[in-house]
């Protein structure tokens, strides 16, 4: 005969961290209702957007904590959208929950394409998000999405972003220049345009920012840094020892402008044929996770070679292969999941203030 109760229930998941904030989830009225019928405990929870990529191991940990208080029973969770409005953040006052910069110590390492898919991907987990290509030496994010076009000024002087699927919005140098122009950046140029594009944006309320850092200097990181808190840097780097000594250069520039590393990404670890279906690990394998661990940054997962999205960068579909592609995007998943619960265990170790969002 198990003990469980709605106030078994309760007790057992109260102060269970929200993803979002660290604070206990009942403390934040996400417990919406419990129901118990015979050794099952049906829960309905409110789940904010932003953490809506990790539901499932929410789910897994709330259960065993019930199993263990009530040992032998079951336990059912439904979740409901728990809107809560983003705060204003930094001197630009950005309308956004967490702002995550992609970055790498060099070029063609397949930043752009993790910043733009992590975005596709938190989106298709239900969050709300916009991507910011601040990638200024070599804009990539309109080729790899397809997107085209000058974005509008708004009758309140505001840049009306390019949308993917009305529903991403986008900013990219590209579209503001012509594919072969080159731009020659001066730093307080560079500077005012990074704010620009953050501040004058009409962004809408974000759960995430994405940012396409351009590779190596560390000027945009500055600019960056600066301007609003980041919640943390994503770094890209191949197993290649060259490239790994390039994103240790980028660890610790981001370390140096005081931007947190979220962890690290190993691009194109392994290349399965396929003809064959044999896995070749062209550049090698396991270095970035390795190196992560000596710099004592978590390491994120890592992306095989993959024919589908090389041809769908360059055919401007990388949207479609995160949409629909399984075997291409189970990776960008485990990704995506790994930097969500790396933000959560950063909320859970350090819970925000309860302070009520400027509408
Ligand atoms: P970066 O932003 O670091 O310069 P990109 O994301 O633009 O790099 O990628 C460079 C090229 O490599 C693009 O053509 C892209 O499609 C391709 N690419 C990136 N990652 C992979 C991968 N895992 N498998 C196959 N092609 C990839």
């Amino acid at each position: 005969m198990s003990n469980l109760s709605p106030e078994t229930v309760r007790k057992a998941i109260s102060d269970h961290p929200d993803p979002e904030t660290g604070r206990g989830l009942d403390s934040m009225g996400q417990i919406k209702e419990i129901v118990v019928d015979q050794g099952n405990a049906a829960l309905t929870l409110g789940l904010t957007s932003h953490s809506a990529p990790i539901a499932d191991e929410l789910s897994d940990a709330l259960e065993s904590k019930i199993v263990a208080a009530a040992p032998g029973s079951t336990v059912t969770i439904t979740y409901v959208d728990h809107p809560r409005p983003p705060a204003r953040i930094g001197q630009i006052a950005l309308k956004a929950k967490s702002v995550i910069a992609v970055g790498s110590g060099k070029g063609g390492v397949g930043k752009s394409t993790v910043a733009a898919s992590l975005a596709l991907t938190l989106r298709r987990y239900g969050a709300k998000v916009g991507l910011m290509d601040a990638d200024v030496y070599g804009p990539s994010i309109p080729q790899l999405l397809g997107l085209s076009g000058r974005p509008a000024i708004t009758a309140q002087k505001r840049i009306d972003p390019i949308k993917l699927d009305n529903d991403l919005p986008v900013m990219s140098m590209g579209f503001l220049v012509e594919p072969d122009q080159a731009v020659i950046w001066r730093g307080p140029m560079l500077h005012g345009s990074i704010n620009q594009f953050l501040g004058d944006t009409d962004w809408g309320d974000l759960d995430y920012l994405i940012i396409d850092m351009p590779p190596g200097t560390g000027d945009v990181a500055l600019t960056l840094s600066q301007a609003l808190p980041l919640a943390g840097a994503v770094i890209v780097c191949t197993p290649q020892e060259v490239a790994l000594l390039d994103a240790i250069k980028a660890v610790s520039m981001f370390r140096k402008v005081e931007i947190p590393i979220l962890g690290m990404v190993e691009n194109m670890s392994g290349f399965q044929c396929p003809d064959c279906g044999k896995t070749y690990d062209i550049f090698g394998k396991g270095g970035a996770r390795q190196k992560a661990e000596e710099l004592n940054v978590p390491f994120l997962g890592g992306l095989p070679i993959d024919i589908t999205l090389r041809t769908a960068g360059d055919e401007g579909k990388l949207a479609d292969v995160i949409q629909s592609n399984d075997a291409s995007r189970a990776p960008f998943d485990a990704i995506c999941k790994a930097v969500v619960r790396e933000l959560a265990t950063r909320a859970a170790n350090q819970p925000t203030k309860v302070s009520l969002p400027t509408l």
